[in-house]
């Protein structure tokens, strides 16, 4: 089994263990091919889709602060480019390896694509646990990590981002490091930073966001009231408490969140507000006054209408995805639903909205930022919510329109959506030389 798990300061915060049943880039290589069986895409463009453009192994030695010297590995996966630079986050976690980059890298392809981004697909990270490094180690850390993948990256190469581990202050050290090296300030190499210097408005809250709009949009769409649905979040980390407290906000009936140390669950409902994020104060949901408190498996399989994993991948497997009980489940994190798990619900009839476009926002609030930088101008949050919702919309409608059009599961749609744009995009440009 994986080591503790590590809440991140981030976009996801770990509440459980994974099973480890699959990799990532085994279930990314599994849903490409699954993926392009279905269109009429050239077999030479699948082929070339199912590798990497190039990965970078880097060693990142710092000095701790007793004086001694550790060494870590640190990656940086490029997937394809077809679209535009590479975009992708930066995860600080103890099992961060090269095929898990590569994996996670080509999901940003196809997450980019579902938003029409003009970017393509990255993901790195250092095989590292955060939470044994003291803030100044782990300043020293990324400005090391930075420098080594410094030729790789640039506002119209490769623009990084938060993910697990890491957050806005990691990315502040990032644009820092990159500057000084560069002699220029050039906010645009890396997003979700501080507003401070250059992060957008709403940067932070967009990933839960972009789950809420899917969420609400998905229960219009199979007819049922907002205010009539009850709904189980895991993980209350900035993608967990957003999109709890966002549907709370639109009349949701939110009965369970959770942490890593575990939930609550009260069937009239959390007052999402009063339950502090994993930003506000770390491990705190178990402290809160609730009727009865659940573990993070048994959130899992409650009695609910939709069900928000937005804590880790693989969380939903074949030993629980017969036992989920919610109609609906929405994917805040990236990969929590295994292959098995995946065939499972579909069989059973369960509703999955996929990752690559429910936890979509962050990227895409990670473009409106990236504009921002090179155009040197700076939206109002108001702006960047109305801009979230309608490039949510306009996704969501591409897929639902696959999804009408014949494609078995919310998945497939937004495979097709993705992938024939990538395809296309490919068709046009031809190979080089
Ligand atoms: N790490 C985030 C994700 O998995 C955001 C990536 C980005 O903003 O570039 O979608």
């Amino acid at each position: 089994m994986a080591s503790e798990p590590t809440h991140s300061d981030g976009e996801e915060s770990a509440t459980i263990e994974p099973s480890d049943e699959e990799s990532a880039l085994q279930t990314a290589r599994r849903e490409l091919h699954h993926a392009a069986e279905r269109l009429d895409i050239d077999p030479a463009i699948v082929e070339q889709l199912n590798h990497p453009a190039s990965v970078h192994e880097v060693t990142v030695p710092i000095e701790r602060d007793d004086g001694t010297v550790e060494v870590y590995t640190g990656y940086r996966a490029h997937h394809d480019s077809v679209k535009g630079p590479f975009k992708g986050g930066l995860r600080y976690h103890p099992e961060v390896t090269r095929d898990e980059c590569v994996g996670l890298s080509m999901w940003m392809t196809w997450k980019c694509a579902v938003m029409d981004l003009p970017f393509g697909g990255a993901k790195g990270g250092v095989a590292v646990d955060p939470k044994s490094l003291s803030r100044a180690e782990k300043e020293r850390l990324t400005r090391r990590f930075t420098q080594e993948i410094r030729s790789v990256i640039g506002p119209t190469k490769d623009i990084p981002a938060p993910d697990m581990g890491t957050d806005p202050q990691t990315m502040a050290w990032v644009m820092d490091a990159y500057s000084m090296q560069e002699d220029e300030t050039i906010p645009g190499v890396v997003t979700g930073k501080p507003p401070v210097v250059g992060g957008s408005e709403g940067r932070e809250q967009a990933p839960g966001r972009s789950v809420a709009i899917v969420t609400r949009e998905a229960i219009e769409y199979y007819g049922r009231d907002i205010e009539e649905t009850d709904v189980a979040v895991q993980g209350y980390g900035s993608v967990g408490a957003n999109a709890a407290r966002l549907l709370d906000r639109w009349g949701a009936n939110i009965v369970a969140v959770s942490d890593v140390t575990g939930g609550i669950y009260d069937p009239d409902g959390i007052d999402t507000g009063s339950v502090p994020s994993h930003d506000e104060e770390p491990e705190a949901v178990l402290e809160q006054d609730a009727p009865l408190a659940v573990t993070n498996d048994e959130l899992l399989e409650l009695d609910v209408d939709v069900l928000i994993p937005a804590a880790i991948g693989n969380v939903l497997t074949e030993v629980n995805a017969g036992d989920v009980q919610a109609d609906l489940i929405v994917e805040g994190a990236n990969g929590p639903t295994t292959s098995t798990a995946q065939e499972l619900l579909a069989e059973r009839g369960v509703t999955v909205i996929p990752d690559i476009l429910a936890n979509a926002g962050g990227v895409t609030v990670s473009y409106f930022e990236w504009l921002q930088d090179i155009n040197r101008q700076s939206w109002s949050l108001e702006r960047v919510h109305e801009e979230l919702e309608t490039e949510m919309l306009s996704a969501w409608d591409a897929v639902r329109a696959e999804k009408e059009n014949g494609a078995s599961t919310w998945r497939d749609a937004a495979y097709a959506v993705a992938l024939s744009r990538i395809a296309e995009a490919h068709d046009a440009r031809g190979l080089w030389p």
